[in-house]
């Protein structure tokens, strides 16, 4: 199992990859045996934590020469004080080879103009994404600050045709109704989504409003941004198992789970990577599968269902297990005409949903409540509000666990 990436690991510690402060004891087993030499073994390793990562410096996590330095990005702080990365020439090959993969197979070319919709700071997200078009060889518009009134006039004012950015902001322009028929008149083909996760009742949402085709991205600062990315199928997100090792562990007993099966994605990248991971622990859930795809792309799919940290949990002394993943009551909500913004708060235990009304689509609030009773083991009340009442803006955290 995982020879190959064993092989790669290896070869990389040969080339001094691992020479840093923050690898020094990672890849040294207590027996004395050589880690990389089966996979049996190499599991002994200490997983690697964000924590961890916080606290130690940018150069304890790189051999990257001066020279070989393309930059120096910080991570979005959605969970924390922002993290700093080396990114290497190397990761931006990289980088560029998994673009080249999935921006081809779903039609994105020189002839395209791209839209970045995302504040452009030093996060990786903004950066990534006009990396994305001009690896294609198409060029990028800028709209940092992206209300519906700023995208709508990024998309009238120049001829884009694909939008980079997350599915929250994007959904911004579907609760404007004066504004919608301009949205759907604009030039814009496809819709690329990362940060964040997309629900098929979103996706349905947006196609209808944007006139769009909506892809799913998924990524993380720690490796590039983007790593994993919906083919034409749109039935998982494909990876470069050339490049990373995805191990999926049951969150407690740390055993490998079986193929397409829940459990804790653990990171290895197989590069040299200006700054390496070696099972990253990350507390996504996913399921990763080796069944082949109709698309032909002779490559792993995962699928995200959430982080840990984001989970509702059946009782705060039961915090190791989540039961139930934002996206689960999203996709719940939309499926029964719920398609507004929303807010949901546990309040001992109970759920109370509170989602705006939305035009465009017949809510049954109480068959979503029944639904979400059964989904969640909890006792859950659905109601719908005034749109704009809740206050609902892009990146805002739908779900809170505070009222235990
Ligand atoms: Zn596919």
């Amino acid at each position: 199992m995982h020879e190959a990436a064993l092989e790669r690991l290896a070869g990389l510690r040969e080339a001094g990859l691992f020479s840093g402060r923050f690898y020094a004891e990672r890849l040294i087993s207590a027996d004395g045996s050589d880690p990389l030499t089966s996979y049996e073994r190499f599991r002994r390793t200490p997983f690697m934590t964000k924590d961890q990562i916080r606290h130690a410096s940018v150069e304890e996590r790189t051999a990257t020469a001066p020279e070989d330095v393309y930059g120096v990005f910080s991570s979005s702080g959605t969970t924390g004080r922002r993290t700093m990365y080396v990114y290497s020439r190397n990761d931006k090959n990289v980088h560029e080879r998994f673009v080249r993969t999935f921006l081809t197979e779903i039609g994105v070319t020189a002839r395209d103009l791209g839209a970045v919709m995302a504040p452009i700071g030093t996060g990786v997200m903004a950066h990534t994404m006009m990396w994305e078009f001009t690896t294609m060889g198409a060029g990028y518009v800028n709209c940092p600050e992206p209300s519906p009134e700023n995208m709508l006039e990024t998309v009238e004012d120049v001829p884009v045709s694909v939008v980079a950015t997350r599915p929250d902001v994007v959904s911004a322009a579907c609760y404007r109704p004066e504004l919608r028929e301009r949205f759907a008149a604009s030039g814009v083909r496809l819709l690329l989504l990362g940060g964040g996760f997309l629900t098929e009742g979103r996706r349905a949402l947006l196609e209808r409003v944007w006139g769009a085709r909506c892809y799913s991205l998924f990524g993380m600062s720690e490796v590039f941004g983007p790593m994993a990315a919906e083919c034409q199928r749109r039935d998982g997100l494909h990876y470069l198992d050339d490049y990373l090792l995805i191990e999926v562990l049951d969150p407690l007993s740390h055993e490998p789970v079986g193929d397409g099966e829940v459990g804790v994605a653990v990171y290895t990248t197989l590069w040299d990577k200006g700054f390496p991971l070696l099972r990253y622990w990350t507390d996504d859930y996913v399921s990763v599968t080796h069944e082949p795809c109709d698309c032909g792309l002779d490559l792993p799919r995962m699928r995200f269902f959430g982080r840990r940290a984001d989970g509702l949990f059946p009782s705060p002394r039961h915090r190791d297990q989540p039961i139930v993943f934002p996206k689960q009551i999203e996709e719940t909500l939309f499926s029964h005409g719920l398609v507004g913004e929303y807010l949901c708060d546990l309040y001992s235990g109970s759920l109370v949903v509170r989602s705006e009304r939305c035009d465009l689509a017949e809510a049954d609030p109480r068959a979503a409540g029944a639904e979400l009773s059964e989904l969640c083991a909890l006792p859950v009340s659905v109601k719908l509000v005034d749109p704009g009442t809740l206050g609902v803006c892009a990146g805002s955290r739908r779900i809170r666990n505070g009222g235990w």
